[in-house]
């Protein structure tokens, strides 16, 4: 029903050389089949060239952010429509890293939200909890926080053009994976409280899930009911080892 979802995010990471290479290993080594899709997110200055390079190919591009403003005096930033223009099809909003290093709030990444969604970019809405959070029973309240100020202000439909990805902050860059069961009862949670106001839209979202994953613990978590794919940091900066989780990906289909 869903299709899975594939996302390579770089971070920062990578120089031309090492890009083109990285690109190049991917694009020869997608694997047959269908029912899902590949997606680097390259920092800013090699989107263009990454783009570029993936034309033609099952590759799709995005960004690892944006600002929520149109243009203007906002030095430093890019605009949604800046990644329309050079070709991004999506961006990431709202990684933990985002929130807990530059303070991004949750109402700023309903805003990058929004901006992204009126510019034709997918955005891919990070949430997850800390491991003080989930030691102290509130994963849930804290998802539901992330969430809320999106569906508070996007409305629900809005995710019928969108990504979620479940990332627990615990498990990113440490080597340590939501189990399979873990991971699949947040993600069941997030689906339920889509639900809440519409099913379809609900029934319909990819969910992706981020923290570690690679080509060992792919299947085990992409097998689960409501993992529609994953958001891949680490293991997404050699060929072998995304490809390793794309081949899991199309083999679970
Ligand atoms: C991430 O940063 O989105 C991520 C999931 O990283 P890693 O795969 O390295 O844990």
């Amino acid at each position: 029903m869903r299709d899975f979802l594939v996302a390579g995010n770089w971070k920062m990471n990578g120089n031309s050389t090492a890009n083109a290479e990285l690109v190049a290993g991917i694009v020869a080594g997608v694997p047959e089949g269908s029912g899902f899709s590949l997606l680097v997110c390259p920092p800013f200055p090699y989107l263009a060239s990454v783009v570029a390079q993936a034309q033609g190919s099952a590759v799709k591009v995005g960004a690892q952010n944006v600002s929520e403003h149109e243009s203007g005096a906002f030095t430093g930033e890019v605009a949604p429509g800046m990644l329309g223009d050079i070709g991004c099809d999506y961006v990431i909003v709202g990684h933990s890293e985002r929130r807990a290093m530059y303070g991004e709030t949750s109402a700023q990444v309903a805003a990058k939200f929004q901006a992204a969604q009126a510019a034709g970019i997918t955005p891919i809405l990070c949430v997850g909890e800390t491991l003080a959070e989930r030691e102290a029973g509130t994963t849930e309240m804290v998802i539901d926080e992330q969430l809320d100020a999106v569906l508070g202000t996007a409305g629900v439909d809005a995710f019928a053009t969108a990504v979620i990805a479940y990332e627990p902050v615990w498990a990113i860059g440490t080597g340590m994976t939501a189990t399979p069961e873990q991971a699949q009862d947040v993600h069941a949670h997030i689906r339920g409280r889509l639900a809440e106001q519409s099913a379809g839209i609900a029934a319909g979202v990819q969910i992706l899930y981020g923290g570690s994953m690679k080509g060992e613990n792919a299947a085990g978590l992409l097998t689960q009911r409501d993992i529609d794919g994953g958001l891949i940091g680490g293991a997404s900066l050699k060929a072998e080892d995304f490809l390793a989780i794309a081949n899991a990906a199309a083999q679970a289909k």
